[in-house]
């Protein structure tokens, strides 16, 4: 069983900040910032490419509500909400989790992501790869 399914199944602790009955919300161990939050489906799957419509949207419900929740209490109205794909992109805990991840004045999480002249012929191609049928 993956390590999020033991915290789901309570084998782990967690600080849980919300909870349903598809959804799992609790703080992620290694704070980028305070309330970095970790939102889950309770079904196991392993990332967003096996992810099903119905899931999809009780976990985008729940990150909605997250958010809206962190926002009260810990007053704040900026976030970064990402999910890292793969262990290419840097997933490293093989259930799929959004994180959700308060900005405060006095604590910036720094989201990289480089600037770059934009490359038009490269864009064609590109897109031509992604709409082709
Ligand atoms: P990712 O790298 O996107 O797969 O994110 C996995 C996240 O899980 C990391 O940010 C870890 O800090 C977090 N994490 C690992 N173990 C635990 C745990 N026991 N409780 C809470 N968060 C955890
Ligand atoms: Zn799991």
């Amino acid at each position: 069983m993956c390590l999020f399914c033991k915290i789901i199944n309570n084998e782990i602790p967690s600080f849980k900040v919300f909870e349903n009955k598809y959804v799992l919300a609790f703080l992620d161990i290694s704070q980028e910032t305070t309330g970095h939050t970790l939102v889950l489906p309770k079904k196991h799957i392993s990332n967003i490419l096996e992810l099903d419509v119905e899931t999809g949207h009780h976990l985008s419900d729940a990150v909605i509500e997250v958010t809206d929740l962190l926002s009260k209490k810990l007053k704040c109205n900026n976030f970064n909400i990402l999910n890292n794909c793969g262990e290419l992109a840097g997933q490293t805990v093989h259930h799929l989790h959004i994180h959700v991840i308060p900005q405060h004045e006095n604590e910036h999480f720094t989201f990289n992501h480089n600037s770059h002249d934009p490359d038009f012929k490269k864009l064609e191609l590109t897109h031509k790869k992604i709409i082709d049928k």
